[in-house]
């Protein structure tokens, strides 16, 4: 395989090559080399030995194979944490920050919020960290999800409880003051699916394989059972469904449903509570 960086190649002139995105491209070099933001400037002079060469070619050439940089380095920032990644999770999405917004509104001091399908955690761990005294469970049907999501808390020095659930499986007879959930939305052959980022991410994590409603549609008819009276449920979903979210929630008697827009101005979470 030939090398994507050419013998002699500084710090500097590898950050001015033009084969990725200038984000990207500094994002794989810190991490190949193994240096802050910082050392990037104060080293531009540096020539790379072989082994770095080699280590930088091989990101590189990753990357314009398609994968996500958050995989390849494996980590990425949500809600100012830090979360470590695998393939057995999607990438956190600055979208679903809307979502811990929401969700911190509405949790009442020492509350019990449930987080399904948390995936990475990122949820459930955001909220952990930012609300100490709430008791924050988080379950999901993937234990490789579960496996990186504990590192999460525990990284980020949240407490938070998992279960291995599929959906409300596991949750016996237990009540919240606060559901919320980010589950796979997309509709089955959803042409997005065959594309950039999410041919990497885990299909299950996206889709439900049907018409993109069937987990938030379990969501809604199973949450009454395991909310407080007036406890509100939150769901992420799709650019198109929110529609769609507010009928079921209405048609199983919610109260105050409505749907908030993300920073793209897209209707991204919708809610409701249940009766007093
Ligand atoms: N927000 C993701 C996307 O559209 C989908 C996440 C999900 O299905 N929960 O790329």
């Amino acid at each position: 395989m030939t090398s994507l960086v050419p013998p002699g190649a500084t710090v500097a002139s590898l950050q001015r090559q033009a084969l990725l995105d200038p984000v990207d491209n500094r994002i794989l070099l810190c991490h190949a080399l193994n240096l802050s933001r910082t050392a990037l400037i104060t080293q531009s002079d540096r020539v790379l030995t072989a082994d770095e060469a080699a280590r930088l070619s091989a990101l590189l050439q990753r990357r314009l194979d398609g994968e996500p940089v958050a995989y390849i380095i494996g980590r990425r920032e949500f809600y100012g944490l830090d979360f470590d990644l695998t393939p057995a999770v999607l990438i956190p999405r600055p979208e679903t920050e809307l979502l811990v917004e929401l969700a911190l509104e509405r949790l009442p001091p020492r509350g019990r919020v449930l987080d399904m399908g948390t995936g990475s955690g990122a949820i459930a761990v955001a909220l952990a960290h930012t609300r100490p005294d709430a008791t924050v469970t988080a379950l999901d049907v993937s234990p490789d999800a579960l496996a990186v999501a504990r590192r999460n808390a525990s990284s980020n020095d949240a407490t938070v409880r998992f279960l291995h659930s599929d959906w409300f499986g596991a949750t016996a007879d237990e009540t919240f003051d606060l559901i919320v959930s980010n589950p796979p939305y997309i509709a089955d052959g959803d042409r997005h699916l065959a594309e950039g980022d999410l041919r990497f991410e885990p299909a299950g994590a996206l889709t439900d394989y049907a018409d993109g409603l069937s987990a938030l549609r379990r969501i809604v008819a199973g949450a009454p059972a395991h909310l407080e009276r007036g406890a509100w449920l939150l769901m992420e979903h799709g650019y198109d469904q929110s529609d769609a979210v507010q009928e079921l929630l209405t048609a199983h008697g919610y109260t105050d449903v409505q749907s908030w827009h993300d920073l793209a101005g897209i209707a991204r979470v919708t809610g409701g509570r249940t009766l007093r």
